[in-house]
This record gives C-alpha cells, structure tokens and sequence, in this order.
C-alpha cells in the first residue's frame, strides 16, 4: 500500500546496501540494516497498540535507533513528536498531555523522572537507549512484521512543538505532502546527488537535522557521517571524508576558531549550509577567506520547512537569505497582509506546498496566524532588495535564538515572575560571542526584598531547559514602559547589547 513520505524516502532503499549512516567510528549502517531496524520499531509500535494516527513522543539521545523510530513510526502511519533532550520533565508533560501521546520513550537514565510524568497523562512508557538496548529496544527486536501503512501527502507526518509568544507551546502539524514536496525542492536546489557525504552533527528533534539534512540525504541517496552532536574536534576529523555539511551559525564560529580549519582539510567539500539563526556577513567572509568557500545560507522556520535559499550556482550574498525557493511564495506585508513595495521592511508571509497544516487542538492560534487565503504570517521581519534577495531584519515576535535554540521571553519571564521576591521581569537576548544571542533577564524585585542572582539562576535550573536560563540577570527598579504600558525592549536591548562583549 502506499505511504507517500515512507516509500519516497525509505521504501526505495529498502534491499539496498549500499552506507546510509557513517558513525564516529567508522562503521557503517546500509540502507538495508537500516531499513530492518525501522520496520521492527514500526512493529514494536503496533504491538504497543499505536495505529495510523496515534502520537508518539520521543525524548532521546541522538542516535541511529532513534532515526529508525523515526522511519518506523512514519512506515505505520503514527505521528511522531521529537522531544529536545534538554526539556525538563515538567516541559515533556505538557507535550505528552497536549499531544494526547499514547507512547513516551526515554533514555534509561530518565525514566525514574518521567515515569510519573507517563501515568498523569495516561501514556505508556518505553526505554530506548543510544545503544539499542531497553524495553522499546528489545520489542523492536521481538516484533514481528507489520506491512507498511496507507499514508496520502495530505496525512499527518509529525507534531513538531514551537513555543508561542504567550508562553504556551503549539505544536506544528506537519503533513507526509508538507515534508516531502519542501526535501524534493532542496535536493535539486542544492544539487545533492549520491556521489555527496553529508556531515552531519545537528540535533534531530528540531526541522533543520531532522527534516532539511536527513531527508535531502535520503532523497540523494548519499550517505551521512552521523555525529551524536556538534563537536569541533570531532567535525574537523570528519571534514576530510564530507562533500557537504548544514549548520547553525555557532558551528561556522566554533570550526573558525579552531586553527585546525584550512583550505586543504576542506579540500573534498562542495557546499556549506546556514541556517536556523541569522549568520553575521563577518562571519560569511573570514569563512570565505580561510576556506575558499562562500557559505550559503538560507531561511525556513519549524512551521514551513524551508522557505528561501541563496543559490548553489549564483552569488550568495552575505547577509541576505536568498531567494524564494520554487513552489514558494513570499511577501513583504503590512499588518493587514498587504503586499508592500519593494524596499520596505515588513512582516513575511509564505504560501506553499511547505507550509504546515496548523496548530494541533488550536483553531483560534491557527486562524490568527494562517491566513485564508492560505499565506502564513512567519512573524520574522524582512525585506527584498531590487535584485530579489530577501534578508531577515528582525523578528517580530522577540524571539531570542541561542546556539540555534528558541528561547521564547515570555515563557522565562513567567518563570521568573513565579520566583518569591520577584516583582516583574523582562527576558531579551544580547549579542553573544559563541551562542550568536543568550539570554538576558531584567528582573524587578518587590520592594523591600534584593533577590541574590545567583539563587535565582539555581531556582530556574528546576523548571527551565539549560538554554532558556538567564546568562545575565540585571536587578532593576523599574522597566522602561511606553505610554501603552509596554514594555520597551528595544531600550533594554540597547542598553544591555555589550554585557557579553569580549
Ligand atoms: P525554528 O522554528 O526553530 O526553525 O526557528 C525559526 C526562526 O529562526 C525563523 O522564524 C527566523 O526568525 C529564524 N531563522 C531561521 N533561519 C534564519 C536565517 N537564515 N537568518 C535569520 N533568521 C533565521
């Protein structure tokens, strides 16, 4: 039977055996290992009682058997929601409970702390680990086979969670057409093909390892050297073998300051690919110069998959993310979605085959931010210059991005504001030296009281994700406030844009 996403990139490498994953030690996963290992978590998922359209949540370490969950879940038709290892408990709940999941997995070393989590929200709890081994591991192994799932472009793939201004996760309802259409174009924009190695050290709980690298790479057919993480010693040794890599901003910093990264250890490279986060045209030029290679950088969201890329043939301009991808529309628009001219800042809106299918359980957040007519309104602002190159000039939403990881203001200063002597609080990020932005808190204690930082950063560290705490936390009497009674970030933003200067 047909699977639309599963048969595209799994399905037509299913005997082959030929490298699919190159690992840190050299040894090598074929398609079709890989392909078995998929099938036995498809079957382990059924066994669990999981069915066409039933959630499983997924919180793990990096690693071969977590892809394959990924390939097996996809195969029978059940949505997957890839969890960031960093979450703490109480954030795994909310998306077990939001997503209704039937399945939590986790590494052996958390299941003490999220089995409770599981029983409040009514879902099973499997372990998996990076080597294979626990409950889900050994199911996998025991199952027998399932055929492959009925699945139509319009099906839902994924449940992918972006944190909302307001503080509440949404999770992206990502279809089987949405994930498949957006690989195919970035395959042929970026001229992947199976003669490519595709280095690979991104996470894969978020779209750009996950979805942009991986699926590229399945659909080219070319194998990945798969890192558990990014490491610059560990790239740098992996450079040599690779035709192409995809990073955040952060690994182009790190590889730079390592004195190891010169134009013969990248002599076999093709491609270097940005995104995620705004690359510095500084960055984009001692990269040029210590490498040879203009790095090209392009722009996409968890909600739309990729959107715009500078080309593989043309200039890439530093500084600017390219040009609308084929199939996509773009538009600079003002609040009311009217389309402005050439030269203006405005909010971007995209309309295309990538673009997700709405919020999971959330009519009303969907309908405010996907227009009728079908155009999402990313939030980011942007411009077009009179040679069609877009650039990113801000985001209107304050998203704060920090070593490639949304940080979402609202949702730290709620965790602040609950603190006992804590009044009021403002979060914005700073220009940092390694991260590209961190965290910064503004925090207005109650009269009478003077909050000690330090117990403040120790009281966040139980509910808060590492990257989401405070790297910088200022004690203010007041927060500068418009006459609407806003406050004024862009004040606090200038006024603490060098805490972190060198
Ligand atoms: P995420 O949903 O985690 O992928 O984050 C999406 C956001 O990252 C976008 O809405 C942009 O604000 C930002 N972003 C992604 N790529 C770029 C880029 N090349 N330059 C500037 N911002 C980017």
């Amino acid at each position: 039977m047909a699977n639309h996403l599963y048969d595209a990139l799994f399905g037509r490498h299913e005997g082959s055996g030929r490298d699919f994953l190159i690992l840190p030690d050299d040894s090598r996963v074929s398609h079709a290992d890989f392909a078995g290992r998929a099938a036995g978590f498809a079957g382990a998922l059924v066994a669990a009682g999981l069915g066409p359209g039933d959630r499983v949540a997924l919180q793990l370490e990096k690693s071969v058997d977590m892809l394959a969950v990924i390939a097996g879940a996809i195969r029978a038709g059940v949505v997957f929601l890839p969890l960031n290892t960093a979450y703490t408990a109480a954030e795994v709940a909310y998306f077990v409970a939001d997503a209704g999941a039937k399945l939590l997995l986790c590494d052996g070393r958390a299941e003490a702390s999220l089995a409770p989590v599981a029983a409040g929200c009514g879902a099973a709890l499997a372990v998996l680990n990076a080597d294979g081994t626990g409950s889900f591991g050994e199911a996998a192994r025991a199952a027998g086979s399932v055929p492959v799932a009925a699945r139509t472009a319009g099906d839902l793939a994924a449940l992918l969670y972006t944190s909302g201004t307001t503080g509440r996760s949404k999770g992206a309802m990502m279809s089987h057409g949405n994930l498949l259409s957006n690989a195919e174009v970035l395959t042929e924009y970026w001229r992947f093909t199976e003669d490519d190695v595709l280095l690979h050290a991104l996470p894969i709980f978020h779209t750009h390892g996950l979805f942009v690298a991986t699926n590229v790479a399945l659909l080219a057919g070319c194998p990945m050297i798969f890192l558990p993480k990014f490491d610059a010693a560990e790239v740098i040794r992996h450079l040599p073998q690779a035709t192409a890599m995809m990073g955040v901003p952060t690994f182009y910093t790190r590889l730079l300051d390592d004195p190891r990264l010169t134009r013969d250890l990248v002599d076999k490279m093709r491609i270097f690919i940005s995104g995620s986060a705004p690359l510095l045209a500084e960055t984009h030029r001692q990269w040029e110069a210590r490498t040879g290679h203009r790095i090209l950088e392009r722009y996409g969201m968890t909600e739309t998959n990729m959107n715009t890329s500078n080309p593989c043939a043309g200039e890439r301009r530093a500084g600017t993310v390219g040009f609308p991808l084929p199939g996509v529309e773009l538009k600079i628009c003002d609040a009311e979605g009217r389309e402005l001219p050439r030269g203006e800042i405005g909010t971007i809106e995209v309309r295309g085959p990538n673009v997700f299918q709405g919020y999971w359980n959330m009519p009303e957040k969907t309908a405010e931010e996907l227009r009728p007519n079908g155009f999402f309104i990313t939030g980011d602002l942007g411009v077009i210059d009179a040679d069609g190159y877009v650039s990113i000039v801000g985001r209107a939403r304050d998203l704060i991005i920090s070593g490639g990881f949304n940080v979402y203001p609202k949702e730290v200063e709620m965790a602040l504001d609950a603190l006992p002597g804590i009044l009021e609080s403002a979060v914005i990020g700073a220009p940092h030296p390694d991260f590209g932005e961190a965290v910064v808190a503004v925090v207005v204690p109650e009269s009478g009281t003077k909050p000690d930082p330090e117990a403040i950063r120790a009281a966040l560290g139980k509910s808060l994700a590492k990257f989401k705490q405070p790297k910088h936390i200022a004690l203010r009497a007041t927060l500068p406030r418009n006459t609407m009674g806003k406050v004024q970030k862009v004040a606090l933003r200038d006024e603490l844009k060098d805490v972190f200067a060198p």
